[in-house]
């Protein structure tokens, strides 16, 4: 779903979490979050509130959640004792694997200390954090500290060949070897290393695959482009074993790839997409237009604005970069006539002089993620909401809506639009994701209930340009108003239920009141979405008239209104009772079944109701 290159356990990029116990540290807190985009405060529920000028997201056990985010992966800045932060993630650290960057922070911004991720740029936060809060770092790594960077965790776009190695490599500088530089390291240019241009020991960076002398410390720049033509035969393991046999053959290492190139036809490819994920590239795709050539001519078309040194085609018939053909398949804008005379591509590589920045490269495949927000607690938010919301681009939605999915990250784009513009706004929707853009549209409850996902299928069904059948599309699923209601007033859904929406602006209202004789006489206990609105007045009534006539007036009746937003209020009352002036258009309507009951609620506090439940059985 995300561009993300594989950073071999480096956590780049990825905003730390802020973890404060106590309102003292907010300041800090504060501080440290406006130097990391996306970075988020969290809280020790009870002591700090989450608003916006406190906590961000709200924990409620530390250990448990320092753990959570270290298994995660995600940076970690905790205010408070290091010792503390030591043994909540302690249990974690016998095993091998990603370790994020973590680091404790003294309430009052006086001292930071990187404790864990020296390869995921610890040290680079240390400084971070203290240069922005007028401090000195406690480093303690003897090679950073002699040499002035951690040779061992080359900056973006470069990746060392042999961790192992590379650490007996430090050893012996800091024992008083000499080294070279062989290649281009421009990070380096400022670091105080041991050089000498006749030493035995070297720093190697080239995207040749390493020989394992051990004299050298080998970097790999990601300066490598494969393209590739997918057939209906291919596999994701196929593919992925011709792009490495491919890298072999010309002695390029593997981990050098900075992307996986193709034409936008194989967008939707399942294959291509796993074989990415194989090697652990971004897939980037170019117009079928500029595709129309060779693979060569694919990533030439590309390739050119990364500063390409070099291309080679491997494959038995597919043309050199270099022949006229394919540079006459790039130089021809899309939409000109043009022949193809050659057209057996299987594969290209291209060899950048510098890392290629994958997001230069054509473009991602976009992708379009419905979600839904729950009723409005940011607690009733499921995690894979959440995750979406995070990694989206654009984001999209009634502007009420939109305003509950915060907070967003600097640089997310957001779409408020009216609420009555659905069909419109999924268009925008696909819009933004056919040119590659990662966009979420928010629903309140869950998107498939009266809401946005049915709006979003139904733009696919009526699309007006096929390359939104190409688009990544996902609806992840909310916890709807019903549902939430429900669980505030017991279990009245606790047997046959039906939904249904009272808005008569979609569907007539002859269909309507059929439903609902149909659902009353069947016994179904029903929950009404959208009892009433300004536009809509006398409809409830006439919806309970027909309800009436059939369910006794001693039948039980919930009505729930704003459940999990501020100003929540939830009330039991009967069939026989009920008024269309008690409900508005934030009311969820629950009416009970014959079998419907009330059970005394104890410790009740003003304001709440009875239980009221639907039993599993029948009579
Ligand atoms: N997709 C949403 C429903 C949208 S229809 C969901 O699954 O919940 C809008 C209707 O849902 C409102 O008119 C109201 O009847 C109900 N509703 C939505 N949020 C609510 C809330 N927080 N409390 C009570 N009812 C709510």
């Amino acid at each position: 779903m995300s561009d993300a290159v594989s950073t071999n356990g480096r956590a780049d990029g990825r905003p730390p979490a802020i973890v404060v116990l106590g309102a003292g540290a907010l300041v800090t807190a504060r501080r440290v979050r406006a130097l990391y985009a996306g970075a988020q405060v969290h809280g020790l529920q009870g002591r700090i509130d989450v608003s916006p000028g406190a906590a961000d997201v709200s924990f409620s056990e530390l250990g448990e959640h320092l753990r959570a985010l270290y298994a995660s992966g995600t940076p970690v800045v905790a205010l408070c004792a290091a010792g503390i932060v030591i043994r909540c993630v302690a249990p974690l650290l016998a095993n091998k694997g990603a370790e994020p960057p973590v680091l404790a922070l003294a309430e009052d911004g006086s001292a930071v200390v990187p404790l864990l991720g020296g390869l995921a740029g610890v040290n680079a936060m240390a400084r971070e954090i203290a240069a922005a809060l007028g401090i000195a770092p406690a480093i303690t790594t003897s090679g950073e500290l002699r040499f002035g960077t951690c040779l061992l965790n080359p900056p973006e776009g470069y990746v060392l060949a042999s961790l192992e190695h590379g650490k007996r490599f430090v050893s012996d500088l800091l024992a008083g070897q000499t080294t070279r530089i062989d290649g281009d390291a421009p990070w380096l240019d400022a670091a105080q290393l041991p050089r000498a241009a006749d030493a035995r020991l070297s720093i190697g960076v080239s995207a040749r695959e390493w020989d394992g002398n051990r004299d050298e410390l080998r970097i790999y720049p990601r300066s490598v482009v494969v393209a590739v033509s997918v057939a209906e035969s291919d596999s994701a393991d196929s593919l992925a074993q011709r792009v490495r046999d491919a890298l072999a053959a010309r002695g390029l290492s593997e981990r050098a790839l900075a992307a996986l190139l193709a034409a936008e036809d194989a967008m939707d490819s399942v294959a291509l997409a796993d074989a990415a994920r194989l090697l652990e590239v971004p897939l980037r795709f170019v117009s079928a237009a500029a595709a129309e050539g060779s693979t060569a001519a694919l990533l030439g078309s590309v390739a050119m604005s990364a500063e390409v040194a070099e291309v080679a085609d491997v494959g038995a018939s597919s043309p050199a970069i270099a022949s006229p053909r394919s540079l006459l398949a790039n130089a021809v804008p899309a939409g000109v006539a043009h022949e193809i005379v050659h057209d057996e591509p299987a594969l290209a590589i291209a060899l950048g002089a510098a890392p290629i920045d994958p997001l230069q490269l054509g473009r991602a495949r976009g992708s379009l993620t419905v979600i839904g927000l729950g009723p409005g607690a940011a607690e009733l938010l499921t995690p894979a909401a959440r995750a979406a919301l995070d990694d989206a681009t654009d984001i999209l939605g009634y502007a009420t809506y939109v305003a509950m999915a915060g907070p967003l990250r600097a640089g997310q784009q957001v779409h408020a639009s009216d609420n009555r513009e659905e069909l419109q706004r999924a268009r925008h929707a696909f819009e933004l994701a056919a040119a590659g853009r990662r966009a979420v549209v928010v629903s309140s409850g869950d998107p498939g209930v009266f809401a946005m996902a049915a709006a979003v299928l139904e733009a696919l069904d009526t699309r007006s340009d096929p390359r939104w059948e190409k688009v990544e599309l996902h609806i992840v699923p909310g916890v709807s108003a019903a549902m939430a209601t429900a669980a505030v007033a017991g279990a009245p859904l606790g047997h046959d239920f039906c939904m249904l929406s009272l808005s008569d602006n979609l569907k007539p209202w002859d269909v309507i009141e059929r439903r609902l004789r149909a659902a009353a006489e069947a016994d179904l206990v029903m929950a009404f979405y959208n009892p009433v609105s300004k536009a809509r007045p006398w409809q409830l009534d006439q919806a309970l008239d027909i309800v009436r006539s059939i369910r006794s007036a001693d039948t039980c009746v919930v009505l729930g209104r704003n459940v999990g937003r501020p100003g929540a209020t939830l009330r039991n009352t009967t069939l026989g009772a009920l008024r269309s002036s008690d409900v508005d258009m934030r009311t969820m309507v629950i009416v009970g079944s014959s079998t419907t009951r009330v059970v005394p609620r104890a410790g009740k506090r003003d304001g709440d109701a009875d239980w009221v439940y639907t039993p599993r059985w029948y009579r």
